[in-house]
């Protein structure tokens, strides 16, 4: 609609986001939500529709014979209502393996829809025990559903869902995970990570807007869905599956205009290509690390265990420390930071989602060192246990 000179005119405030989403889109994506009107049941819209499906399977790498996917209008959390409401045949149970507040999500909608479940915690700074997974598994016969996070937005803290699915698999269990936080960055196979279903926004990894969220999977056990308990109707996956394959459109209102930059941004996607985004939001990831190693921050998961998106920073223990104040005054220049999400220990979190590079993250830590000092905050940072 609008050319690219016409884009640059009207200058609109870039602000950076380190939040963990919704992330900085670029220009041409927030102005391809202004469009015509178009009613969405005009044949003309369900052909947009048809193709971004298709992408949406094609950035998971998976074969559209065997995976498809299937669209909702919400935020990323109705994509785990869908999943876990839907997929579980009668008088069997899930298995959440448990170690961050997206996890304890699924849980809680377990809890309220009444679901058979098994809540198996794990400290949140920890990779899941395996063994004690397979131990579960082997105990239970009654597991139909294996269900985790792949990174857990609250810490960061990436989990091994290539093993994890494999055991859901040994013990005829299907593997559901939230992958909001790292699909179309962190490149997912869903094949070769024994995925069944996963999931995701358009205002994560795609850096589009929040409104339009998806659920990628196989087929053939969203056919066999058909028969499962019915728990909800607006969230019910095979209902809105079937729907779209009969008549190619979403079976209720879509969020027109964020489907219209979601196509954008998926344009946007292919140009720069999985591995070369990947490489971006890993400069972004080390950027984040060296600025906060700089100031002489510590980080709430081991380094090497993080997934390489969102980094969580202890609050130090600097009577002069005030998050909100940080938060404001960095906020007031254009960059916006995040609580952590631990309920154990004070953190903070820096996210390297978004159409943002490097440089940004310099800039960042330019107004970070001076908030810091304005508030009289020690740099570097201190924490009261050092030698
Ligand atoms: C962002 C996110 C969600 C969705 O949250 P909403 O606020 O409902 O969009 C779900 N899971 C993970 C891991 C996320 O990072």
């Amino acid at each position: 609609m609008f050319t690219n000179e016409t884009i640059k005119e009207l200058n609109i405030k870039r602000n950076v986001l380190l939040n963990p989403g919704p992330s900085t889109t670029t220009d041409t994506v927030k102005m391809a939500q202004i469009v015509p009107d178009i009613c969405p049941r005009e044949k003309e819209f369900a052909g947009l529709m048809k193709g971004l499906r298709e992408d949406l399977v094609k950035i998971v790498h998976g074969d559209p014979e065997k995976y498809t996917s299937v669209l909702f209008c919400g935020s990323g959390t109705l994509n785990l209502d869908v999943c876990l409401n839907s997929l579980l045949p009668a008088g069997k149970k899930v298995l959440v393996v448990n170690n961050g507040a997206y996890s304890t999500r699924a849980v809680e909608i377990c809890q309220y829809y009444g679901l058979d479940h098994i809540d198996l915690r794990f400290p949140v700074d920890q990779r899941p025990d395996l063994a004690l997974v397979e131990q579960t598994l082997r105990e239970n016969h009654d597991i139909a559903m294996v269900y985790t996070t792949h990174n857990e937005t609250g810490t960061g803290i990436l989990n091994p869902i290539r093993e994890i699915g494999a055991l859901a698999h040994r013990f005829g269990a299907i593997f559901v995970v939230d992958t909001t936080s790292t699909y179309a960055m962190r490149p997912i196979h869903i094949e070769e990570d024994n995925i069944d279903f996963c999931m995701a926004s358009a205002q994560k990894g795609l850096m589009a807007f929040t409104g339009l969220s998806f659920v990628v999977g196989n087929r053939a056990i969203i056919e066999a869905s058909k028969d499962y308990p019915k728990r909800s109707y607006y969230c019910n996956l095979y209902l809105q599956y079937d729907y779209f394959e009969r008549t190619g459109e979403m079976h209720f209102t879509p969020p027109v205009q964020t489907i219209y930059a979601t196509i954008q941004a998926l344009k946007e996607y292919w140009a720069e290509g999985e591995q070369a985004k990947w490489a971006r939001h890993t400069r972004v990831f080390e950027a984040i690390h060296q600025g906060l190693d700089e100031l002489g921050f510590r980080d709430v998961i081991k380094r090497e265990e993080q997934a390489g998106l969102v980094v969580s920073a202890v609050y130090p223990d600097d009577p002069n420390w005030d998050f909100e104040k940080i938060h404001d005054y960095c906020y007031e220049r254009g960059f916006t930071i995040y609580p952590g999400k631990i309920s154990t220990r004070n953190s903070f979190r820096l996210c390297a989602l978004g159409a943002i590079d490097e440089q940004d993250v310099r800039d960042f830590f330019v107004v970070f060192r001076q908030a810091l000092e304005r508030c009289h905050v020690s740099v570097p940072v201190i924490y009261s246990d050092e030698k």
